[in-house]
């Protein structure tokens, strides 16, 4: 069984408070994690702050680079060890976690490496009152102690592209991984310490939000910037917290988002395409579509195509490397997820597949399993049109004009991503302008390009990170004026 304890200063600190880390494919114990109080919290951020001043504020950059180079090697060189945890922790299954967790948490580090090695800073020249000459230019000083509060959806990968950044740009990083998913986290502290990132750098605090490390770590007044992904309602009282001592926030926060398919589209793929963005992760991704929006021509061959594609998923042992769906994450999420079903039952829908719960072999039965679910025939004010439910469903409803569809895929106050199928380029570029979101894919999902901007419009998010987007919020911008 393992032990989860925090990691501040270098150092594992445990405390006299633990709560239990749950497999969610059968329920069984994982171990125990200590939960950081005010004290722990206090701690690591004090330890923030002094690497912020010794030895990590006086690195070269070169040497920052090459530090963020080695902690990717080293996660890749623990592969296996990264990949188990995450799977204990998510119940994810093993073909997800190895291309998609693992490798993205390597990547995060060696991607913002490469970009901080490259960034040009702006300058101009300009001419004085007098008639002589003046040169501004910009410098990027790291915005200081960065609290990072994580999900548990994508643990490693969604830390690590904070963490990255962060310490790119010479920040030092206090991370509250979710009380869900605490493993990865951890073990990235063994890595750091391991490639000589160091002590105070990298610090990790366990616990849960109101009361406990998330709300101590948030309301910390050392903390320069707060950076979190999870829930629109989290974000606000993150907000509040960081409303004392006017610091900075960067949110990636809920969705309910849209894909939509025209009737011209390359059908195969637009089925497949809403399958993997409607089932992957078990519908657990924050970029996933829970709102299908299909035009009449092809509505009814769609709807059993993709019926085809739910049932044809296969539950079980996330080990065994024919599984493609695995169970939620937790008890409590699978209760929130069936309330869902239950309501689109209460309110009238159709339910074309799924709707329940699987009858799983064995010690599975007592994992935290739901069937992947499509229904049709609510109207739009539906709870499960409207709610971000975070679960393997969605709601697939009829349109017939462009302009319709674009009405209802924007008629929600969450704006963070879309799906768009078309063979015809101007509906996809008039699609591209037209959704109130912060990515729109078209005939495709979830490619990412790590230069891009990423983050949501309307509540699902505040600004952007990914690429140079990141500087925004990880660095200040300091502007020299020299009179030549
Ligand atoms: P959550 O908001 O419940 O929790 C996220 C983190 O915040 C956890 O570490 C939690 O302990 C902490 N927390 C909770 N209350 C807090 C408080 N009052 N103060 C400080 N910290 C607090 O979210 P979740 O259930 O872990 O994740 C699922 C949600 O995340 C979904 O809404 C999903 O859409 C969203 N998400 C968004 C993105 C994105 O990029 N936009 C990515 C992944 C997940």
């Amino acid at each position: 069984m393992s032990d989860f304890r925090n990691f501040i200063n270098g150092e594992w600190v445990s405390t006299g408070k633990t709560f239990e880390n749950r497999n969610p494919v059968d329920n069984s114990l994982i171990g125990m994690v200590h939960e950081a109080g005010k004290a722990e919290v206090g701690a690591a951020v004090d330890a923030a702050r002094a690497a912020l001043k010794g030895p990590w504020g006086k690195l070269k950059v070169e040497d920052r680079v090459e530090l963020l180079h080695a902690i990717a090697d080293g996660i890749n060189a623990n592969f296996d060890e990264f990949l188990a945890a995450e799977m204990a922790d998510t119940g994810k299954p093993h073909g997800l976690a190895s291309h998609v967790d693992i490798p993205r948490g390597a990547a995060n580090f060696k991607v913002f490496a490469d970009l901080i090695r490259n960034v040009p800073t702006e300058s101009f020249g300009m001419d004085t009152p007098d008639g002589g000459h003046a040169i501004n230019y910009a410098v990027r000083a790291p915005r200081g102690v960065i609290g990072v509060v994580c999900p548990w959806n994508l643990p490693l990968l969604l830390m690590t592209w904070k963490v990255g950044p962060a310490l790119a740009t010479g920040n030092t990083v206090v991370v509250k991984p979710s009380e869900e998913t605490p493993a990865t986290a951890t073990l990235l502290g063994k890595v750091m310490n391991d490639v000589g990132v160091p002590a105070g750098v990298y610090n990790v605090v366990h616990g849960f939000g109101p009361d406990s490390a998330g709300e101590f770590l948030t309301t910390h007044p050392g903390v320069d910037g707060i950076t979190f992904t999870g829930e629109t309602r989290t974000g606000e009282a993150i907000m509040r917290a960081a409303a004392s001592g006017v610091r900075p926030v960067s949110f990636e926060l809920g969705g309910k988002n849209a894909g939509i398919v025209f009737a011209d589209c390359d059908f195969d793929k637009a089925v497949a395409g809403i399958a993997r963005s409607t089932f992957e992760n078990s519908g657990q991704v924050c970029l996933g579509t829970e709102r299908v929006y299909v035009q009449r021509p092809i509505f009814e061959k769609f709807v059993a195509a993709l019926k085809q594609r739910a049932e044809g998923f296969k539950l079980g042992d996330p080990n065994d490397h024919s599984t493609n769906f695995g169970p939620l994450v937790s008890q409590e999420h699978r209760r929130k997820v069936l309330s869902y079903y239950e309501k689109a039952r209460a309110e009238g829908a159709t339910i074309v597949t799924g709707g329940g719960v699987p009858t799983m072999p064995g010690r599975m039965s007592e994992g935290a399993w739901v069937q992947p679910t499509i229904w049709t025939g609510l109207p739009q004010t539906a709870s499960v049109i409207r709610e971000e439910i975070f679960g393997p469903c969605c709601h697939i409803t009829p349109f017939d004009t462009e302009e319709e569809a674009v009405n209802m895929a924007n008629a929600t106050p969450y704006g963070l991503a879309a799906t768009v199928w078309t063979q015809d380029v101007s509906v996809a570029h008039r699609m591209g302008r037209a959704l109130e979101v912060g990515i729109c894919w078209v005939n495709s999902w979830f490619l990412r390009d790590l230069r891009t901007s990423f983050g949501g419009a309307k509540q699902s998010g505040i600004g952007r990170e990914g690429g140079v987007h990141s500087l925004e919020f990880y660095t200040e911008l300091r502007n020299v004026c020299i009179k030549l």
